[in-house]
């Protein structure tokens, strides 16, 4: 998956190891790590491997992978209650621009994100 990477994309770095990153899960095309700034415990990001800015990018063999792996990470982080959100364009509150899935476990310290 390493050559569907950026070079100057924060995501992607992550991915790379080149920028640290709480590991949740992983599987070839995905990986799950904790936000930097959580909107409550085990706020986790789901992310392909496979830089593209938007969800409708996101060859179908990435997204085949990605939603088994989120659905691993809601289990794993015994959230009985969360929200699944995933964002695009500024408009939508799209920050980074390399898709991601947020998994935000109910309920929250804030409210926020759409
Ligand atoms: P967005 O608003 O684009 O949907 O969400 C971007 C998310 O990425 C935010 O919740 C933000 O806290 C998180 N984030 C931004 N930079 C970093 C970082 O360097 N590391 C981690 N783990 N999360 C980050
Ligand atoms: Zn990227």
């Amino acid at each position: 998956a390493q050559q569907h990477l950026t070079d100057d994309c924060l995501f992607c770095k992550i991915i790379k190891g080149d920028i640290p990153s709480n590991k949740i899960a992983e599987t070839d095309k995905s990986y799950a790590f904790l936000d930097i700034n959580p909107l409550s415990e085990g706020h986790t990001l789901v992310i392909p491997k496979y830089h593209a800015e938007f969800f409708h990018q996101v060859p179908e063999d990435y997204l085949a992978d990605i939603l088994p792996l989120a659905k691993k990470v809601a289990i794993a982080q015994g959230f009985d209650q969360y929200n699944l959100l995933q964002n695009n364009g500024p408009m939508a509150h799209q920050v980074v621009k390399h898709v991601h899935f947020h998994i935000i476990g109910k309920p929250n310290k804030e409210e926020g994100l759409g």
